[in-house]
């Protein structure tokens, strides 16, 4: 029997656009239609952010309502995560939906600099977002951009502001910040279990990085992310096609590191979420 890895995939952020890739999902319907092939490919965790008619970030309760009910609808007991981050709005419209009690939201635990703009997470509004997560009972996903987010989203979940297991993302490759680095990934890993055991974690690359991040975390014992929203490439010479085409790349890869790509029932299962209804 072969550890499950989970495979998240994040169909759409705020870039890329129609313009950089035909096929990413901006309306609702194309969000469902996108998720349903990527969940029949082998995800069982999509991490959505929704857009407005002429395809700027939105931060809509009642638009990320539309693309929940076609997923719960269509994708039977796929773990749902709505971004929290800041393309999604700023101060509290950045948690206006959690009233919607998706499975998961993301959660970044510290700020730092993005390719031009600095991603701003303050204090105030990090506790203010895990406060609402515990409210509704929606299992935050902790973002770390760097090392520091790490220590402070083990710091939160000892102090009870994060409801454990603490699940964590390594996000790597976004320009200004933490680049694709093999030594601070291994680094990583032994700090958040050294300072959180039972917690679970996700490897996320940017841009070539995604695929780079998939191996290692097959390797090392992680769960993977893919999708539109870090990387529209197949390979250096050919545009993804689909999200599914880029989470077929990923459950490709499982057997050579002895992994399969999780059911919906082993991924809520690793993520202590309800079994799927
Ligand atoms: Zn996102």
């Amino acid at each position: 029997m072969t550890t499950p890895c989970i495979i998240s995939v994040a169909i759409t952020g705020s870039v890329p656009s129609k313009k950089d890739n035909q096929a990413v999902p901006i309306t609702a319907a194309e969000q469902v239609e996108s998720t349903q092939q990527a969940f029949e490919a082998g995800a069982t965790l999509v991490h959505l952010h929704v857009r407005n008619e002429d395809g700027t970030t939105s931060s809509d309760p009642g638009r990320f309502a539309r693309v929940q009910e076609g997923l719960r609808q269509h994708c039977p007991g796929i773990i749902i995560q709505f971004s929290t981050g800041g393309r999604s709005g700023t101060g509290h419209e950045r948690g206006a939906m959690l009233s919607l009690r998706p499975d998961m939201a993301s959660l970044a635990t510290g700020s730092c600099n993005f390719p031009t703009r600095v991603y701003e997470n303050s204090p105030d509004l990090v506790d203010w977002l895990a406060a609402e997560m515990i409210k509704y009972d929606v299992k935050p996903e902790a973002e770390a951009f760097d090392l520091s987010m790490i220590f402070q989203a083990a710091k939160m979940a000892q102090d009870g502001r994060i409801r454990g297991p603490l699940h964590v993302q390594f996000v790597m490759g976004v320009k200004n910040a933490m680049p694709v680095d093999r030594e601070s990934f291994e680094f990583y890993i032994r700090t958040l279990q050294r300072l959180a055991p039972d917690a679970t974690w996700t490897g996320a690359g940017i841009a070539s990085g995604q695929l780079k991040l998939a191996h290692w975390s097959l390797e090392l014992g992680g769960h993977c992310r893919t999708g539109f929203e870090d990387n529209i490439r197949l390979n250096k010479d050919q545009l993804a096609p689909s999200n599914a085409a880029l989470v077929e790349q990923v459950v490709a890869l499982c057997p050579n590191y002895g992994r399969h790509p999780a059911s919906v029932a082993e991924a809520r299962q690793l993520l202590s979420l309800p079994p799927p209804v």
